[in-house]
């Protein structure tokens, strides 16, 4: 069973000390920087997290760089061992990871399993990466010529991740970029770093050889040192809309290839002939699990023609059945945000909203848990209009918007001239209209009666306009596309009836 490495401070309360992942051991930073780490919960400083420096993210990338020769030429069947072995370790220590992402990131301890689960995901499609890489073959294309195609890895690559998911979304990425046979360098998220610590001890335990994957924690200097290597050939990144384009400016103007996945404001459009009570459903756990702090969760709900009263009238009633409270108990349903300053930010847009026009239906404020954690209750703003900033801006947390249209075409005009198009859905028992939206709505990710339409792992999940930066969507067959680059091989060999040659077989043709 994998556990942190605390310490004892002054007060006798436990701290974690959580340090770098290089070269196959935990490595304690030398910068003399590092970051707090919390328990959102109760608002208790529970970590302290080393910070990078340019060199010591350099001895990663080094240290990636080393154990590539070895893990590319390693045979597709011992890596797929290794991922099987991978798998069941992820499966056995799935509670032990998912506390550690409660205790960090705030989320209740079923949607941290459920992150996990989906990390599983990723590595049980990994399991089959022989398949998934393999070229083609064309025989004779002309006289005595054939040609083939494979699939080679870039070498070392990195990825930068986010607070929201801190196990899923470095799944997104390592296992597809070791299963091609690159090596690794993570930086996480500073706010959230343990989950990850533990998935690169179960990594080395399956077998994974030391410096394929590497973890490198702390801020921009990280970064930029990744952006900037030379030796670092592709980047994965995952977070908000600045970050990403700097990210994907960045790197790509010293030769990288980059994925760059960013923020989002996912409509949810609920057309007048919609079953109420599922999409009511949908709008609280789409737009309140997880706090609202998920890219694909349901951010603005656009209610057609005269269905927004009914509408607005059901998610309110349902409100109040939230449970909000510590993630670690079983009963809560909705967790603290992941720290204070997010939290007074995701507050701000209650008044701000208000202020430019919104209706306050429901005021997360007058519903909190005592103590000190970074609790907001879910919140409900209606008439929201397209110019109110509660409108324009990515929340990021439980305040759910409604603007309400008179058409199904006012409600895709509106959806589509949002800068961001990572998810969309809508509502409805009309199966022409459903088909019509999939078809319109400008977005990379649709739902049809589903709140929230996350990919399985066999197809790649990315958005559209603002919330992708980059062609490559991530996971899936692109995530074997971004991690490998193509060569074909054109061959022709001596016409073996000609070849003076014993070959010991009968030339025939
Ligand atoms: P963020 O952009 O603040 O941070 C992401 C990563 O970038 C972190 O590792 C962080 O340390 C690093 N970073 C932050 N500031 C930086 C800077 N100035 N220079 C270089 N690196 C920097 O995002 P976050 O707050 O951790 O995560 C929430 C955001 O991520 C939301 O906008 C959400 O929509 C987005 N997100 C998108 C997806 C997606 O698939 N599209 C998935 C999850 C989260």
């Amino acid at each position: 069973m994998v556990e942190i490495e605390r310490e004892k401070v002054r007060n006798n309360e436990e701290v974690a000390k959580i340090h770098h992942w290089i070269n196959g051991r935990r490595v304690v930073g030398k910068s003399d920087r590092k970051g707090p780490v919390y328990n959102p919960a109760t608002g208790r400083k529970t970590g302290e997290v080393d910070f990078a420096s340019v060199q010591e993210v350099n001895g990663a990338v080094d240290a990636a760089k080393r154990a590539f020769p070895g893990w590319r030429t390693l045979s597709l069947s011992r890596r797929v061992e290794i991922f099987f072995r991978l798998r069941q370790l992820v499966n056995d220590n799935l509670d032990v990871i998912a506390r550690t992402v409660t205790s960090e990131h705030g989320k209740v301890l079923s949607d941290a399993a459920a992150e996990v689960h989906v990390g599983l995901e990723m590595v049980e499609y990994c399991c089959g990466l022989p398949e998934l890489l393999k070229g083609s073959f064309s025989e004779q294309v002309s006289t005595g010529y054939d040609v083939h195609s494979v699939r080679q890895p870039l070498g070392v690559v990195a990825g930068i991740t986010p607070f929201n998911f801190p196990a899923m979304v470095p799944m997104w990425m390592i296992p597809f970029a070791i299963a091609s046979g690159n090596t690794f360098v993570l930086k996480v998220s500073e706010k959230v770093p343990s989950a990850s610590m533990l998935l690169a001890e179960l990594m080395k335990e399956a077998g994974v050889p030391d410096g394929v994957v590497n973890i490198v924690h702390g801020d921009k200097v990280a970064v930029d040192a990744l952006l900037e290597h030379p030796d670092v050939a592709a980047i994965s990144f995952v977070g908000s809309t600045p970050i990403a384009r700097y990210v994907y400016e960045t790197a790509t103007r010293h030769g990288k290839r980059v994925q760059a996945l960013a923020g989002a404001k996912n409509h949810m459009i609920v057309l007048p002939d919609a079953d109420i009570d599922m999409a009511a459903d949908a709008a609280v756990s789409g737009g309140f699990g997880s706090a609202g702090e998920r890219c694909m969760a349901v951010a603005q709900i656009v209610a057609v023609g005269g269905i927004g009263d009914r509408l607005v009238a059901a998610i309110k009633e349902r409100i109040p059945r939230v449970k909000v409270g510590d993630g670690m108990d079983p009963d809560s349903e909705m967790g603290p945000l992941v720290t204070r300053e997010h939290l007074k930010r995701v507050m701000s847009y209650i008044d701000k909203g208000r202020d430019q026009g919104a209706t306050v239906v429901v005021d997360g404020r007058e519903s909190v848990p005592n103590g000190d954690g970074f609790w907001l209750g879910p919140s409900l703003l209606d008439h929201v209009s397209a110019d109110n900033i509660a409108y324009r801006e990515e929340i990021f947390g439980p305040v759910l918007g409604v603007t309400r249209v008179a058409s199904y075409e006012d409600a895709v005009k509106l959806a589509n001239e949002h800068p961001w198009g990572n998810g969309a859905v809508i509502f409805t028992r009309d199966g022409g209209a459903a088909r019509c939206f999939a078809v319109d709505v400008q977005a990379g990710m649709v739902g049809i009666n589903v709140a929230i339409p996350v990919p399985v792992a066999y197809y790649s999940f990315g958005g559209w306009k603002s919330s992708l930066f980059g062609s490559s969507h991530i996971y899936g067959p692109e995530g074997f596309k971004f991690y490998t680059r193509g060569k074909v091989i054109t061959t022709r060999w001596p016409d073996p009836s000609t070849s003076k040659v014993d070959l010991g077989f009968p030339r025939t043709r």
